[in-house]
């Protein structure tokens, strides 16, 4: 490609809603270009590396047996009605109405278009396994879309769906995903990892998520510094920091803590450090609301608590005033001494002893709280959200804590799918059974961001090889003018081109600062700068983007050391 034949327009100036680097990166690159809140088109440069990203995930999934097809974007409102997720996607579904007042839905997921095309198309057991996937435009209204294409409305996904007759079958196959998934990632050069995952809106019972590693990563991962364990904060297990409960050593006190709201400002009060106070919070429950409790130095995990059956989902807080109407007090005093809900403390709480928390009254705390003795608790569970330095919940080692990008998600969803759906097969002796089914969902779009978020400098994008929207540039400088620059530019151009490279020739009538500039932003693994200088000594310049240094390397020989170089 010669840069006077593509489209290429790159910018100095960094959008103002660009908050991370690889937002940044992509629209100065002039990569994508935003037409909408959460919407973008591709240029052809972007478009490029999303090629790469597709043809690396359809490689490996044809190989690993999975069927590619392609299902409708626009889905009628009755499936959904069917599995009853409507309610479940809430406003991220974005609705359509067609001439003859029929309602359709643009998909932000397949489950039920391809549980349909399953139940009449799937009839035996002997059709089975099957893993069917495609490449696809789904719409999804964030409420906050952001980072670009790294949380749009509009993104591409691969979602795959495969189909059993029994648990084992489908676990066998959701394995074979995770080390599908593995290998696409490898292949892309990325540093990543895969944990156990909340399996949210989509249902089922395990699933584990791929993570790119990068600190801008919206995800918080947990990890053993000695062990297999990994999981996103939102599924890792919180284990008990008390094993015991030690016997009560003080009197119950109530101290006078006036503008003392927040845990940090108690416990400076009071001289006491946060993990002897408890947290006392009041959400919404089915019947009534409920008290969640958990050590002053912990957090409550929003995920895990709207998965009490107690609690009603979505979570919700109780407001000022229903504070005040339950605990007769503003939320900064609320404790569990004489509190009239059902009390669900953490498992790390309900082990403490001689506690501090809010005394239900304005401007005052108890001290010397006791289980039992002064108050009760309905109920424990692991409430809380894990944190650095707990002990690993498999038992080996201590918890790090990372940030990631989920750019992949693997389901095991049972019969969910096609109970609701009556998608059954008959098995062997010809009976009815209800399908097994897994799926699997990779972030196309994403994929492209989060590779720019791991590998970029100052300067621009570090493509990894396999990434890179052209292997080598061909950076001549004085192009229009000197003979020999142009000669060899394009002679080079033509054998690399030949040979299966895919080459771009900056043939613009641009200043030398800026085309290596350019190129630099723009991030092409292997640049080869020509100039009349370099060539009266028989020498071309080879820079690789990621070290920068130049090399000077014979005229003659460049072809073979880009050969030897690149890994084509
Ligand atoms: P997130 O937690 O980031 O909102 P999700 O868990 O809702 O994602 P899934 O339903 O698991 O997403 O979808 C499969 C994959 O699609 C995700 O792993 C992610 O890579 C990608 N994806 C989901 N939402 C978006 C989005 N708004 N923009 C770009 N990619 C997305
Ligand atoms: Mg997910």
């Amino acid at each position: 490609m010669r840069t006077s034949q593509y489209h290429l327009v790159t910018r100095k100036e960094t959008p103002q809603d660009a908050e991370i680097i690889s937002h940044q990166l992509m629209i100065r690159a002039g990569m994508v270009r935003k037409i909408g809140a959460g919407l973008y088109t591709w240029s052809p440069l972007g478009f490029r590396v999303l090629r790469k990203v597709e043809a690396i995930i359809r490689e490996e999934m044809n190989a690993s047996g999975a069927l590619e097809m392609l299902m409708p974007a626009v889905q009628p409102k009755e499936l959904w009605e069917e599995t009853g997720r409507i309610e479940d996607f809430g406003g991220q579904l974005l609705a359509m109405t067609d001439r003859a007042e029929r309602d359709y839905f643009f998909g932000p997921t397949h489950e039920e278009v391809m549980t349909e095309f399953v139940r009449d198309e799937v009839t035996s057991y002997k059709q089975l396994p099957i893993n069917f996937y495609q490449i696809q435009t789904k719409f999804r209204d964030e409420i906050r879309p952001r980072f670009g294409v790294m949380r749009s409305r509009e993104f591409i996904m691969k979602d795959a769906y495969s189909f059993h007759l029994t648990a084992e079958s489908l676990e066998e196959t959701y394995r074979l995903m995770e080390q599908t998934y593995t290998k696409i990632l490898s292949r892309m050069g990325l540093k990543f990892r895969c944990v156990l995952a909340d399996s949210g809106a989509i249902g089922g019972s395990g699933s584990q998520e791929f993570h790119v590693i990068a600190d801008s990563g919206e995800d918080a991962i947990m990890y053993s510094d000695d062990g297999d364990y990994a999981a996103n904060i939102e599924k890792c297990e919180a284990v008990s920091l008390l094993s015991a409960r030690a016997e009560p050593e003080n009197e119950l006190t109530e101290v006078a803590t006036p503008d003392q709201k927040t845990i940090e400002q108690v416990t400076e009060f009071l001289g006491v450090n946060a993990d002897q106070m408890v947290k006392t919070l009041l959400v919404e429950g089915v019947e009534g609301p409920v008290a969640l409790v958990v050590r002053g130095d912990h957090h409550l995990s929003e995920v895990k608590a709207a998965h009490l059956s107690e609690v009603a989902t979505p979570l919700r807080f109780l407001d000022d005033k229903e504070v005040q109407e339950l605990a007769g007090c503003d939320v900064g005093s609320i404790g569990v001494k004489d509190l009239n809900c059902p009390i669900i403390v953490d498992l790390t709480v309900a082990n403490m002893s001689d506690f501090i928390c809010g005394a239900n009254k304005e401007g005052y705390h108890l001290t010397g709280v006791n289980w039992q003795r002064d108050a009760e608790f309905q109920q424990q569970a692991d409430i809380r959200e894990a944190q650095a330095g707990d002990p690993s919940p498999d038992g080996q080692g201590i918890l790090k804590q990372a940030r990631g990008i989920e750019v992949g998600h693997i389901f095991q969803l049972g019969d969910k799918y096609s109970k609701a759906m009556n998608a059954v097969v008959l098995d062997e002796n010809g009976r009815s059974q209800a399908l097994q089914m897994g799926c699997y969902g990779m972030g196309v779009s994403r994929l492209v961001a989060a590779a720019i978020e791991q590998s970029h400098d100052d300067n621009g994008i570090i493509w990894p090889s396999a990434l890179a929207p052209f292997q080598v540039a061909l950076l001549p400088m004085n192009y229009q003018k000197s003979v020999q620059v142009k000669r060899t530019a394009d002679e080079l151009y033509e054998k690399l081109t030949k040979a299966g490279y895919e080459v771009i020739l900056d043939d613009r009538k641009v200043r030398p600062g800026f085309m290596l500039s350019d190129f630099e932003l723009l991030g092409i693994p292997h640049q080869v700068i020509i100039g009349d200088r370099s060539l009266d000594e028989g020498f071309v310049e080879y820079r690789h983007r990621q070290k920068m240094e130049k090399q000077k390397i014979e005229h003659a020989k460049i072809f073979d050391f880009l050969t030897q170089h690149t890994n084509l």
